[in-house]
């Protein structure tokens, strides 16, 4: 296995996580309705695949791929997802648009640059029950195993298990953030649904990595 690949490849690393959100809108939609309004699946569903359209097509590698999805999400979805989610792909498409190898340096600064991003715009720390619990410890993750390092299988491997604690951690967590902090102590109890989707997005990524590195 190669320590990378190639940015003008990754188109597919987008198009796989539009799929998946696709897949996922229900049960994204049922756990936001435990806490929240129920319309995180369907906002999300509906940012992503008017993005799937403007790429279907172009020919256009990762990063710029990513920048399409991060303006979509920016123009086109309401409620706090967004801006956030917004914030996070353009990020990503920023930390690595000049880069033609993307190896787990490059996945590091795209996942330090989104957690800073979203944390900038949402001020929601680690423990407020957000998406920030799944995304800061992915990026911590893979910060780490860069800095022993590791090559970009293991760097996403890393990433994997750090981000699905932090998921699974937002069970028994208050809200903080957001529409669910009004239910204080009754929020508790449920999966965060913006946590939930963050981790179904970085588990497609990486996967879809990591094909990309053989
Ligand atoms: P809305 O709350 O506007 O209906 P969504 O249902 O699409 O938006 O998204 C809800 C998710 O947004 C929550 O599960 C949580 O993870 C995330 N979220 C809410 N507020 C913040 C914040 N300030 N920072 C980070 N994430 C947040
Ligand atoms: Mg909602």
């Amino acid at each position: 296995m190669s320590s990378g690949f190639s940015n003008g490849d990754g188109k597919i690393i987008v198009e796989r996580m539009i799929e998946i959100i696709h897949e996922n809108r229900g049960s994204l939609s049922e756990l936001d309705g435990a806490i929240g309004d129920g319309d995180h699946g369907i906002n999300m569903d509906k940012g992503f695949s008017m993005a799937g359209s403007r790429i279907a097509g172009a020919d256009i590698g990762m990063s710029e791929a990513l920048n399409i999805l991060g303006r979509t999400l920016v123009m086109e979805i309401g409620g706090a997802m967004g801006p956030l989610y917004g914030a996070v792909f353009r990020s990503m498409a920023r930390a690595s648009k000049r880069v033609e190898l993307i190896d787990a340096g490059v996945l590091a600064s795209m996942l330090a640059r989104a957690a800073e991003a979203v944390a900038e715009l949402g001020e929601a720390e680690v423990g407020d029950k957000t998406m920030v619990d799944t995304l800061a410890p992915a990026a911590g993750a893979v910060e780490t195993a860069h800095a022993r390092g590791a090559g970009l299988p293991e760097a996403v491997d890393s990433m994997l298990v750090a981000a699905e604690a932090g998921w699974k951690s937002t069970r028994d967590l208050v809200a903080k953030r957001g529409r669910s902090a009004r239910l204080a102590e009754r929020s508790r109890g449920v999966l965060d649904a913006g946590a939930t989707s963050c981790y179904l997005l970085l588990k497609s990524m990486g996967e879809t990595m990591k094909e990309l590195c053989r």
